[in-house]
């Protein structure tokens, strides 16, 4: 088995990475209409320090990287990054996950450079309900971004759907039937609370309001990363999955990761505040020895669960936009 064993038996072998806190949308449940105070270019880790990071952890048996942010696509010469991550000995999959505005642009460079897939978050089919969630953006720049995905071969793409009562409960049904007139894989996200613009609804929910189109088969995933659960409509290419931080017990009894923010902090828990700097090491020579050390560090304080549910503990201290989501 590969991966790092933390101290719940779990095998670590995911790295999210932020690359940068900037972002060319502003969704409602992310970040405020006035976007974050930005962090400067200096304090934002350089591609060879992320380089650095990713060989550590690739020597201690992390075998995916998944590239995020903000939106990881506004960073300068990102399909460079790309490239020097994928050239990294024991990267198996490098995957991004993108707002998608700027997909048709890259999706071709990307998979050149080495990018295995890509995930691309979409909670509407509606232009006019699209400008409102994200503030910026127009819907034909995604799905046009989708396509070109496709035609790369970044494939499978997976779809993203944040799930809001009474923002987007009512196209469930319009996204489960991409999945057999599309070939689209929609994964369906509970809602979590970084800012209470709208209700969460349980996946279980979910499940029972897309039984309405017929019989849910469940399926093995088919990249396996961790926590989401799948399924399958008859006669559909595409599959649905369910990701339920929020309402399903055993979800973190299957995580597989630990994330690196864009200034260069290991957090063990996306709901948690608790970090480990690799930034000044880094800049201040650290050996790849030493490098390793503090990831195994990071990956042994993983806590075993998140305490959304008991206290409603929720990260204050960043954004999920500086976190990576
Ligand atoms: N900008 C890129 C994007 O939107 O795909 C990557 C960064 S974004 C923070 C990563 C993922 O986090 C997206 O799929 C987004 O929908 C999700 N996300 C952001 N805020 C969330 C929240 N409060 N609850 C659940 N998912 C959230
Ligand atoms: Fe930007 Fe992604 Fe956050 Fe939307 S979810 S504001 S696209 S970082």
């Amino acid at each position: 088995m590969t991966g790092i064993l933390d101290s719940f038996g779990r095998s670590i072998n995911y790295l999210r990475i932020s690359v940068t806190d900037r972002c060319n949308l502003r969704c409602i449940y992310c970040m405020p209409p006035e976007g974050v105070p930005q962090m400067s270019h200096s304090e934002i880790l350089s591609y060879e320090e992320i380089q650095s990071v990713v060989r550590a952890a690739a020597e201690l048996g992390v075998n995916k990287v998944r590239l995020t942010g903000g939106e990881p696509l506004v960073r300068a010469d990102f399909p460079h990054l790309v490239k020097m991550l994928s050239q990294i000995n024991g990267i198996e999959e490098l995957s991004l996950t993108t707002n998608g505005i700027l997909l048709k642009k890259y999706a071709l460079e990307l998979r050149q450079a080495g990018l295995s897939r890509v995930n691309v978050s979409l909670d509407t089919l509606k232009a006019d309900k699209f400008r409102y969630i994200t503030r910026l953006g127009e819907l034909k720049d995604v799905l046009e971004g989708i396509e070109a995905a496709k035609e790369a071969g970044l494939s499978p793409v997976k779809i993203n759907t944040v799930v809001m009562r009474h923002m987007n409960d009512d196209e469930i049904l319009d996204f489960a039937r991409m999945t057999y007139r599309e070939g689209w894989h929609v994964r369906f996200i509970e809602l979590m609370p970084f800012k209470g613009v709208a209700e969460f609804i349980p996946s279980i929910e979910l499940r029972q309001h897309i039984s309405l189109l017929g019989k849910l088969e469940p399926r093995e995933p088919m990249t396996g990363n961790g926590p989401a659960l799948y399924y399958s409509l008859a006669q559909a290419k595409g599959t649905i999955g369910l990701i339920s931080p929020l309402s399903e017990l055993s979800f973190c009894s299957h995580c597989n990761r630990v994330r690196l923010t864009p200034d260069g902090k290991l957090r063990p828990c996306l709901l948690g505040e608790d970090e480990i700097d690799l930034k000044m090491p880094l800049r201040n020579n650290v050996s790849m020895e030493e490098l390793k050390q503090l990831i195994l560090r990071a990956v042994a304080s993983k806590p075993e669960h998140h305490h959304l549910k008991e206290t409603n503990d929720r990260p204050v201290k960043r954004k999920m936009s500086q976190i990576g989501g």
